[in-house]
């Protein structure tokens, strides 16, 4: 197939091409660089099956810029760490509406099919747990996460209207917290903030009493489902991630078992609106697409070591 990815230099966009180009596919990878970095395509330079376009998709495509036949795009551009998005309000509004909307009219120009990654997000902070697709969320909607809540909520009811008025060919993930390789060190994320500071025998900084909970799930987990569910035939919003649920203080505290780090930790104030509770029920998943994660949250975390130390070596 010829595929375009959108947020391809990002952390989950760089391993979705890796895993479509290792199929045999061929990728044209867009990205405007805002939080994503070259270094993580850097591998594909030699790949003829891959070229780069450097590009904002909330602007039309130059005249000059030929896709060529399109079966599939996947839509994986957006700012997605809280830091990030709250620096990149605007343009997280943006891609999230006129970027989202431009790639889905590509999609149908071409015929092709439609992936978009949505996120736990549009869950807010959940007051159903774990989370269903069925649950609608509850989301503030002017408060500073908003910015990035809304975006994805307004995607994905962009994704379903042009699905149900137009019939484009259209699937939908709803992305749990991920991590591994790639993750940016310096997006401010706890499992990237965690091990950073594990590495260079800094505090751990937890925020609030750490007994908040996500799910993480390891990337080569996350990207499995999200190729299935590419080859489904499923357009309402399907949950992808670990359902395994752990305090913030059980995340910090396997980082530092895996590291072998003395760093202690180091309470903060927990940022505004941060969700309480966050794990995914992923029976849709299970029954539709025969998936579920398999790499439990200390493999992944020393499988994501030697990506981190290179990073740490690279900044001395
Ligand atoms: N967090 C933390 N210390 C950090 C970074 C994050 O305690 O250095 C907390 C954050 O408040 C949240 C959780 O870890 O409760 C996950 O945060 P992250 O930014 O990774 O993703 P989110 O799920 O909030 O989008």
């Amino acid at each position: 197939m010829h595929i375009l990815v959108t947020g391809a230099a990002g952390f989950l966009g760089s391993h979705l091409t890796d895993w479509l180009l290792r199929e045999g596919h061929t990728v044209i990878g867009v990205d405007n660089l805002c939080t994503g970095t070259c270094e993580n395509l850097a591998h594909l330079a030699a790949e003829p099956r891959f070229r780069f376009f450097e590009w904002d998709i909330c602007r039309r495509f130059p005249p000059d810029f030929d896709p060529g036949r399109l079966d599939y795009v996947f839509n994986f551009a957006s700012p997605a760490s809280p830091p990030e998005y709250l620096r990149l309000a605007i343009a997280t509004l943006s891609v999230g509406s006129a970027g989202t909307q431009n790639m889905v009219e590509l999609a149908e120009s071409h015929g092709a099919k439609f992936l978009h990654a949505s996120t736990s997000e549009c869950y807010g902070d959940p007051l159903q747990h774990p989370q269903s697709e069925d649950y609608w969320g509850n989301v503030n909607p002017i408060g500073p996460r908003s910015v990035y809540d809304e975006s994805k909520r307004f995607s994905e009811a962009l994704v379903m209207a042009y699905h149900r008025t137009r019939g484009v060919d259209t699937r939908m993930v709803r992305i749990f917290n991920t991590y591994g390789p790639r993750l940016n060190p310096s997006d401010g994320r706890a499992v990237s903030n965690f091990i950073m500071q594990a590495l260079r025998g800094e505090p751990l900084t937890v925020y609030g009493d750490g007994r908040q909970t996500r799910s993480f799930c390891y990337v080569d987990d996350l990207i499995e489902g999200i190729i299935r569910l590419a080859r489904s035939d499923e357009h309402l919003p399907v949950n992808i991630g670990n359902p395994r649920e752990c305090t913030i203080l059980e995340c910090a505290r396997a980082v530092l078992e895996v590291t072998g780090s003395k760093s202690e930790l180091r309470f903060e104030a927990l940022p505004q609106d941060d969700p309480i509770r966050r794990q995914p029920d992923i029976s849709k998943a299970r029954r539709l697409l025969g998936w579920e994660p398999r790499v439990e949250l200390r493999e992944g975390l020393a499988r994501s070591l030697d990506f981190f130390r290179s990073k740490l070596s690279a900044a001395k």
